[in-house]
């Protein structure tokens, strides 16, 4: 068994300070479902960047240019705040 922390040995607010231990655990492997993005359809509110749990909307210049699929775990939070009469992101079925 790991070798665990007691609550009193975390850090102030539970900050994770080891970031490349993050980085290393591809969540996006325990996906179900997959957000399938428009480019066309795309407003660039970039709502979905502000509700996206795992930080997988990628922005560049202030415009959305993707879903970084190696840690997005298809929550389908994205698909539910993009304003509905734009439907700019579809979640579909994960294929494996
Ligand atoms: S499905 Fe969830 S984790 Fe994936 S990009 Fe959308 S909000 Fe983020
Ligand atoms: S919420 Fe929808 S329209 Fe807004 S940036 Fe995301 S995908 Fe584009």
């Amino acid at each position: 068994m790991a070798d665990l922390k007691s609550w009193k040995e975390l850090p102030c607010g539970a900050i994770i300070e080891d970031m490349k231990a993050v980085l290393d655990n591809k969540t996006g492997a325990w996906r179900s479902m997959r957000p399938v993005w428009s480019e066309e359809k795309c407003i660039n509110c970039l709502v979905c960047w502000v509700y996206c749990p795992e930080a997988s909307i990628k922005v560049e210049d202030g415009k959305m240019t993707g879903i970084d699929l190696d840690y997005c775990k298809g929550c389908g939070i994205c698909a539910a705040v993009c304003p509905k009469k734009v439907h700019a992101i579809d979640m579909v079925k994960e294929e494996k």
